[in-house]
């Protein structure tokens, strides 16, 4: 009998099998990339998905080939209700992750190992006090830091998350490899991204060359090693030899990874978004509230997606910032 094509493949064949779930549209960080200077409007509450409709929706989307989930948001560890939150999730058969800014690492840390939670992405833009105040607007460094270095030692499955931008942070490219000296860490370097409010400029990213040329600088030639991408891997991935972890780009604006893309993301306030770029999203909180079947409108959203960045198919055109004014700022996305 031939086989009904799965609703999580859209028309370019591409098989999505992760989902990212923002949690929150609030932050305790103030990261100028990400959260526009006059704030956002945030959803009222009752708006927000709950902890039983996060994984009532999960569910569904499980059941049709998700296996992997992301916990993000604004910043995923201010949910009052977080440790119900992953208990439930963690009944589900999936790799569940996090993305968080590690401000409230300590408290969770126990949480996260009893759901056996292990992969952790902490977001850590720079290695200096001052700067970190200057990039988040907020004296959280040492805080940071400290729970960076716990869930480590912990044994958790630790990736960096910096944004590199111009002028701001990218003199900071060595210290941060060196960090995978003697740490089983990963850094990976994130280009910084055009959306609503960011004050996003193409001459304020930093490409793979631009790394991969200061890494050459530093390091003697044969000391970069190229290593294994894991599938559907949206970074390069590189180490130093002879050191503990290793380091990864993300090059989202320079070399775009769409053909490759298994991901759809949900909004905190239970909006489906099939692209980080696009501007369409699907109701799907208030379809999932009147009892219907939400299995529909995830079609819809998988069926609309575009082969690259939300149809912004030239550079000329995603390097157009106002071509991204529409779009949502990244804090309400969820990354
Ligand atoms: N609050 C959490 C955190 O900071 O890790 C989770 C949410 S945050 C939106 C998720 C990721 O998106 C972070 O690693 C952050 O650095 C990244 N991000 C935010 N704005 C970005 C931008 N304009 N370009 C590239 N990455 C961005
Ligand atoms: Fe908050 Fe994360 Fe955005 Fe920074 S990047 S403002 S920590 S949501």
């Amino acid at each position: 009998m031939k086989q009904l094509p799965s609703i999580l493949t859209d028309g370019y064949g591409r098989k999505h099998n992760y989902l990212r779930i923002s949690l929150v549209e609030k932050c305790n960080l103030r990261c100028t990339y990400c959260m526009p200077s006059e704030g956002v409007q945030l959803s009222p509450r009752e708006e927000l998905m709950s902890a039983s409709e996060v994984y009532e929706i999960a569910k569904v989307f499980v059941s049709h080939g998700v296996d992997k989930i992301r916990l993000t948001g604004g910043e995923p560890l201010l949910r009052k209700d977080f440790e119900e939150l992953v208990k439930q999730l963690s009944s589900l058969p999936v790799s569940l992750a996090i993305t968080t800014n590690g401000v409230l690492l300590d408290r969770y840390i126990g949480v996260l190992k009893k759901a056996g939670v292990n992969k952790l992405n902490i977001s850590i833009d720079t290695l200096n006090p001052d700067r970190f105040k200057g990039l988040t607007l907020r004296d959280q460094f040492h805080r940071v830091m400290k729970n960076i270095d716990w869930a480590i030692e912990e044994g958790f499955n630790v990736k960096l998350n910096v944004v590199l931008i111009k002028g701001q942070n990218d003199d900071e490219i060595i210290q941060f490899i060196e960090r995978t000296k003697d740490a089983s860490v990963q850094v990976r370097f994130i280009e910084f991204m055009p959306f609503k409010g960011n004050q996003w400029d193409q001459s304020k990213t930093i490409s793979l060359e631009t790394i991969l040329n200061r890494v050459s600088e530093h390091y003697n030639n044969s000391a970069l090693e190229r290593i294994e991408d894991e599938p559907n891997d949206t970074a390069k991935n590189y180490k130093i030899r002879g050191y503990q972890g290793s380091f990864a780009v993300i090059s989202t604006v320079t070399n775009p990874f769409c053909d490759s893309c298994n991901r759809l993301r949900l909004t905190a306030n239970g909006r489906l978004r099939n692209c980080l770029f696009s501007d369409k999203e699907q109701r799907l909180l208030e379809l999932f509230r009147s009892g219907a079947s939400i299995e529909p409108i995830i079609a819809k959203a998988v069926g609309m997606k575009k082969a690259v960045r939300a149809g912004l198919d030239s550079p000329e055109e995603f390097e157009n910032y106002q071509n991204h004014q529409n779009n949502r700022s990244m804090i309400k996305i969820g990354g």
